[in-house]
Formats: C-alpha cells, structure tokens, sequence
C-alpha cells in the first residue's frame, strides 16, 4: 500500500512550534542534544546492567536472589531502550554522530534489530501514529485489538483482563520472531523496508548471534539450562511489560485519536503536528522519579513534535507547546498520575473489546 500524505498549510502550527522552540534554545544559549546529566545517567544504568549481568552468570547467587537480579535486569532493558537506545537512534543523545550510534546499538547489543528499529520507530511510527494499517505500534493482533477498526475476534472480549500476559510476551516475540518476521518479508506490516546493504545484512546477523550466545549459551553453560530459562523468562517477561506498558500509555488511552485515511484522496485531515498532538498523550509529568527511568517517554506529545531534541529538555519545552496548543485552541493531551494513564488505557481496551465499538476520544 502506499504511504497516506498530511495536507501541506503555508502558515501552519507546526512552523509556528517550530519558531517558538528555536527562539528557547537561542534564548538560553543551549543545545537540543543530550547533556552531562543523561550522560550520567546512561552510565548509571550501563554499568548496573554489566554488573548484574556478571553477578548472574560468573557468580551464580542463590535462586531467590537471582531471581529478582533478573527482574531488576528486565526493568534496566527497559530503562537503556527509553534512555539511550531511544534517544541515540532518533539522533537526540549527542551533538556527535558516532554517539548517537554508539547509543542505538544498544539494541543491538540487548537482543533488538537497531536497523529494524529504526524503520518501525522513527520513520512509521513516528509519521504515521495511530493510523490503522500502518501504524505498527497499534498491531498487535491476534492477541489484541487496538483500535475499532480492526476485526474483532472472540478472545478480545476478554483482552482487558489478559493484555498485561500478552504484553508481557513483547521482548521475547520481538527478539525471536518479529525481527525475522521484518528482515524476510522485507516489510514493517503492509510496509516495505528500505533495501538493506550488505553491511545492514552483516550487522543483524553478528549481533543476533552474539545476542543468543551472551544470553543464552553463555549462560546455559555457566549456571545450567533449568535455571537460565528461569532467570531469562522472569527477565524477559519483564522487560516486556515495562517496555510495552510505557508505550501503550503514549497512544491508545480514551482520549487520543486514531484518524483515518481519506479513501478518496489518500490524505490524512490534520496537519502532521496537529496529528501527532491528537494522538498522542501524557502522563505523570511532575514525577520526578518516572520521568528518570522513562527516558521522557512520558513526554509523549513533546518527543512526538520534536524526536530529536533530547528528553532532558522536555519538561521546559511543554510549557511552550502548551501554550501554543492554547493560542491554536488544541487540546493539549495529558494524564497527571500514572495510575491514571494506566486506568484510561484499560478502559480503552475494554472500549475495543466490544465488537461494536466506536471510540469517541472527547
Ligand atoms: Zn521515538
């Protein structure tokens, strides 16, 4: 299929954004990219991670111990895709390139196609947010149904009750099965990747391999097959709900839209920016510690309007976009507490468990 088109408007709201956020960081002389206190932080995170990782293998701690290193394991997976994986591959960690990659290997390096990534997160989802068919974030299916336009099936009457299972699931059904999906279908669901170069092709299968041997025969070997599969799915499985959880709550809660493809023209009705603030939410923007661990996802409509400037400099330049969603009369998307982003996102998937549903986000 191809791509649905945004209209195009002279004096549009994402020019006048863009103007208001460059006259901030020429105000105060700052740069967009990350700063020491990210640098910090991804320190932090990278070397808790190396270092459990050797407790688990080379040390073997007992069971109930390394039962919960594996789960604080998971929540860093999570924490270095939001922090640094995230940021690096959108371009936004450093002012250097090699950073910037250096960064975004790391989902190389934690089990993930960073070139798959990068197809599916920056270019699709990104562009294409909450629209049916080719948005992949709101694809989910059979497991679940995330939007009323796609087929209802009999298990989703109940998807507001198990979807916490199937998210779950995401790491391990990302690192086993859908990156292979992608690379031999040569397609992100209905659309087709860019051509690969024989670098790219190289590249996913070293990194796949070292994968499957730092984490899983490395392992077997050190500590036995019974108790790495315990210690991987109980890290895996948590990873999974982290990473799925926090981007669920950006898009598919009660209040977002899910806009359609104008059959008759191929065209989107909003502007990109205006789209992008109406399908995309906040949440918990006060919370300091969230805000640490996320990575700024939970500055959703901020990083959807401008994913390459670094989260570190969200929470100023909200205040900015809130106000010219004000002056434009847009409604500015927000949960206060995680609690309940996490409320909206369950009744959201209860709306869609209902084979008449209709969503109807104001
Ligand atoms: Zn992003």
């Amino acid at each position: 299929m191809s791509t649905p088109k945004f209209p195009k408007i002279p004096l549009s709201f994402h020019s006048e954004l863009k103007k208001r956020i460059s006259d901030y960081f020429t105000e105060k002389g700052k740069s967009m990219t990350g700063n020491f206190k990210l640098y910090l932080k991804a320190g932090i995170l990278v070397t808790s991670f190396i270092a459990v990782y050797v407790h688990l293998v080379f040390f073997t701690p007992a069971t109930l111990w390394a039962v919960l290193e594996c789960v604080l394991l998971g929540c860093l997976i999570a924490s270095i895709g939001f922090n640094v994986m995230h940021d690096g591959a959108h371009g936004s960690f450093s002012r250097y390139k090699w950073i910037n990659n250096f960064a975004s290997n790391f989902a190389n390096f934690l089990g993930a196609s960073q070139h798959m990534w990068k197809s599916k997160h920056n270019v699709i989802h990104h562009t294409y947010t909450n629209i049916h068919g080719v948005d992949d974030d709101i694809e989910a299916r059979p497991f679940l149904r995330l939007c009323d336009e796609q087929q209802h099936y009999k298990i989703h009457k109940y998807q507001h009750w198990y979807f916490w299972a199937a998210y779950s699931l995401l790491y391990i059904w990302w690192i086993f099965v859908t990156d292979y999906k992608k690379y031999f279908s040569g397609k992100i669901g209905s659309v087709p990747l860019r051509k690969m170069t024989t670098r790219e092709h190289v590249e996913f299968w070293f990194y796949k391999v070292s994968h499957a041997f730092l984490f899983v025969a490395l392992p077997i070997y050190m500590v036995g097959a019974g108790a790495w599969a315990i210690g991987f799915f109980s890290m895996a499985l948590v990873a999974g709900f982290v990473l799925s959880i926090v981007f669920q709550l950006a898009h598919t809660v009660e209040h977002t839209h899910f806009p359609q493809i104008d059959d008759s023209t191929g065209k989107m009705e909003d502007e990109w920016a205006i789209h992008q603030i109406k399908t995309t939410a906040n949440f918990a923007t006060r919370n300091k510690v969230v805000s640490w661990l996320v990575g700024g996802l939970n500055f959703q409509v901020e990083h959807h309007l401008f994913p390459k400037i670094s989260h570190v400099h969200y929470p100023a330049i909200s205040q900015i976009i809130k106000k010219a969603c004000q002056d434009y009369g847009i409604k500015y998307i927000e949960y206060p507490k995680v609690r309940l982003a996490v409320a909206s996102h369950v009744a959201y998937l209860r709306q869609m468990s209902r084979p008449d549903a209709h969503h109807d986000p104001h």
